[in-house]
């Protein structure tokens, strides 16, 4: 899963940042300023914006506004100090989908997030059973067939993103779109190398062809 953080306070935002890929194992791109903010929300498909609304460039409900009227479906959170309920229903009324109010806890931001982003992939329970195979999403455990299994933060996000997408085939682009941050070299054989080690450990003795490659157009989690 990959997140978007507009927010001006350098510090907060590389705090944010930390804890989103920490605790959630998010990647995590930040912007500073409004006006690149919106150009980055609109090029890239993120899968939660954490937005503030006082910004150099552009305020942060512009910012919305424009990504709304743009057609953009992308689950944002406002977390801005203005915090009457005023500022909070005009936030929701332009298209905030969560508002939290600063200071804030991060562990409280972490849950916000991490349920944003389950909606956004039509998951309402944080585990995620795709027949024998459970994803804990919040322990970040995974079992099949009773068995525990530990992956690498990289190869847990992978696998993440499939049970997210179960049953649909996630071509190699959206996967590299949405775990990657932008600092990140995506034109090598990554994925493929990520998808093996999930064979590997998932199904050792090959029984199951739990990943499936659809030739030509990706990967598909099937039900096993
Ligand atoms: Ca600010």
């Amino acid at each position: 899963m990959r997140v978007l953080i507009i927010e001006d306070e350098a510090r907060l935002a590389r705090n944010i940042a930390q804890v989103l890929k920490e605790s959630a194992n998010f990647a995590v791109d930040v912007c500073t300023e409004g006006v690149d903010g919106l150009h980055l929300a609109k090029t890239n498909p993120y899968d939660l914006i954490v937005l503030d609304l006082t910004l150099p460039g552009m305020d942060g409900l512009d910012i919305l506004g424009k990504l709304r009227s743009a057609g953009k479906t992308v689950a944002v959170l406002i977390l801005t100090a203005r915090d009457t309920s005023s500022d909070i229903i005009t936030g929701f009324n332009t298209g905030g989908d969560d508002y939290l109010t600063k200071p804030f806890d991060m562990g409280e931001l972490v849950a916000r997030c991490k349920a944003l982003v389950r909606r956004a992939y039509g998951q309402t329970h944080p585990e995620i059973k795709v027949g024998k195979l459970t994803i804990d999403t919040v322990a970040r455990r995974v079992k099949f067939n009773n068995r525990e299994i530990r992956f690498t933060a990289m190869e847990y996000r992978t696998l993440e993103y499939l049970g997210m997408r179960a049953g649909q085939i996630v071509s190699k682009t959206e996967l590299l779109e949405h775990l990657y941050d932008f600092n990140w070299e995506r034109f090598s054989n990554v994925m493929e190398v990520y998808i093996s080690a999930l064979r590997r450990k998932l199904d050792p003795d090959r029984k199951y062809d739990l990943i499936e490659t659809v030739r030509g157009q990706g990967y598909l989690l099937k039900e096993k």
